[in-house]
């Protein structure tokens, strides 16, 4: 999964301070006791400006300034995020995830901020961990196309499969009219899951799925198979998700996987997944 940070921010009249931040990733890495912390940096724009932003007014925002995009614009934003995330990194495994990435430059100047807070840092004697693994996610067509080249430049790749199937079936992900066409089994959404896999395992990085998608059994069935072995779910699914992951014999998802990944129409998926799901779950418990 990943910790928001845009949270931090919205329905405030000031940006959170650089020591704000580092107390609250203090708080939440410690609290997972060892186990990796996922701090994603601002997400912001589209639907989520706060006010001391003073977001533009734009006609697109989901396809405007926002995100990576607006952190690297104004770095006295960005260097604070970065500073009290590598202070985190002194008491706890915090790791830093980037969102919207579309270009590999973006990776290379987010690493040179890292760099240049590390070096303010040690200047002012003040504790951090050198070692920040920084992550890329891979929510925009642009990424997955470059995913290896991405993954050669950042420690892993986390896919970011609500905007991903956005930005792919140019479907808002909001719209409740177009709800029925978001729909992260969309033929095109799994062949670009296989890539991205693919990608990530040439390039020897880790690679894991956020967003909605995994909350999904199904979906979840086809994450396993198509190689993906780290899943982040909603609360509310993890039970029967954990316990799916648990039941299922792998070379059963890795087969349904690939005849999902040839298939055409969303439908063909589906039947794919089921025919291979239905040996170990009723498919009346997941609904179909
Ligand atoms: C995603 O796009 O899948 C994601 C995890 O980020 P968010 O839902 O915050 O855009
Ligand atoms: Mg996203």
């Amino acid at each position: 999964g990943l910790l928001r940070t845009e949270f931090l921010v919205l329905g405030r009249s000031q940006m959170p301070s650089e020591d704000e931040q580092a107390s609250y990733f203090i708080r939440v890495g410690t609290r997972f006791k060892g186990r990796p912390v996922v701090i994603r940096s601002y997400d912001l724009g589209g639907d989520k400006f706060p006010a001391p932003l003073r977001p533009p007014p734009e006609a697109n925002p989901f396809l405007g300034w926002r995100a990576l995009r607006v952190c690297l614009d104004r770095p006295e934003i960005f260097i604070g995020q970065i500073r009290a995330i590598l202070r985190a990194r002194a008491a706890a495994d915090v790791r830093l995830l980037l969102p919207l990435v579309t270009q590999v430059e973006e990776v290379r100047s987010t690493r040179e901020l890292i760099a240049e807070a590390g070096r303010a840092l040690t200047q002012e004697g003040t504790p951090f961990g050198a070692d920040l693994p920084v992550g890329v996610m891979v929510e925009t067509p642009a990424a997955v196309v470059l995913a290896e080249a991405l993954a050669r430049e950042s420690d892993f790749l986390s896919v970011g499969s609500n905007d991903l199937t956005q930005y792919t079936l140019v479907v808002d992900r909001g719209n409740a009219r177009l709800a029925s066409r978001f729909n992260a089994l969309h033929p095109a959404v799994v062949r670009m899951l296989q890539s991205v896999a693919e990608a990530g395992r040439r390039a020897g990085k880790p690679t894991s799925v956020c967003g909605e998608m995994a909350s999904e059994p199904l979906a979840a069935f086809l994450l396993l198979g198509l190689g993906y072995r780290v899943l982040s779910s909603a609360p509310t699914s993890l039970p029967l998700v954990r316990w799916l992951v648990r039941r299922v014999e792998l070379s059963a998802a890795q087969a349904a996987a690939t005849q999902a990944a040839c298939a055409t129409t969303e439908r063909e998926v589906r039947q794919a997944l089921e025919r291979g799901i239905a040996e170990y779950v009723d498919l009346r418990l997941l609904g179909g």
